[in-house]
């Protein structure tokens, strides 16, 4: 079964206040769109187009480097454009919250904690908040499409927010300044998508 490029949940222009229409546009239709039809083009007529997404990922290390990563660049965007929104930017509530304080120390000590690990993201790659096996969260970034579901991954876990600090992800309003990036980006946070990514993480 071939994968699909989604629908954005909202308008390219809708995230303007910290991510321009043309880069939306772009990052999805071409961006996305490539990863999805190179992961295509890599399982056809193989064992591997019985396996869903997450089982390509969880097996990373065996598959071919084409899979890896455009398997994780398709997962990577799906997540991506879900925790962002319109409506978004604030700070989490409930549980989320109470759990991100225990963790970090309070809100603005996590944002700070992934932002550095974005900014220290040598090259193109993702900054992620993570559920790990023992129900810890943890902060931690990976390189170019890989992610936490993947066995390669240094820090191994289910994803509960994540941001993209390739260069095209902002690179047509912010140029080289992936700290100015970073910054804004917290304004189109959907937290409430993230508080449900928590909720399932926990199970
Ligand atoms: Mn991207």
């Amino acid at each position: 079964m071939a994968f699909t490029l989604p629908d954005l949940p909202y308008d390219y222009d809708a995230l303007e206040r910290s991510i321009d229409a043309r880069t939306m546009e772009i990052h999805h239709t071409k961006h996305h769109g490539t990863y999805v039809n190179n992961l295509n083009n890599a399982i056809a007529g193989t064992e591997m187009e019985d396996m869903s997404l997450e089982e390509l990922l969880a097996n990373a290390s065996k598959m071919p480097a084409a899979v890896r990563n455009n398997g994780g660049g398709h997962w990577n965007h799906t997540f991506f454009w879900e925790i962002m929104g319109p409506n978004g930017g604030g700070e989490p509530t409930g549980e989320l919250r109470e759990a991100i304080n225990s963790t970090f120390g309070g809100f603005e000590d996590f944002k700070q904690q992934l932002i550095q690990a974005g900014l220290t993201r040598f090259g193109s790659g993702w900054a992620w908040l993570v559920m790990d096996d023992s129900g810890k969260l943890v902060v931690t970034s990976t390189p170019n499409q890989d992610n936490p579901l993947m066995d390669v991954a240094e820090v191994k876990g289910t994803p509960i927010l994540g941001v993209d600090v390739w260069e095209h992800a902002y690179y047509l309003r912010y140029q080289n300044r992936r700290p100015d990036y970073l910054q804004a980006w917290w304004d189109v946070v959907n937290w409430d998508k993230v508080a449900e990514n928590y909720a399932n993480a926990k199970g």
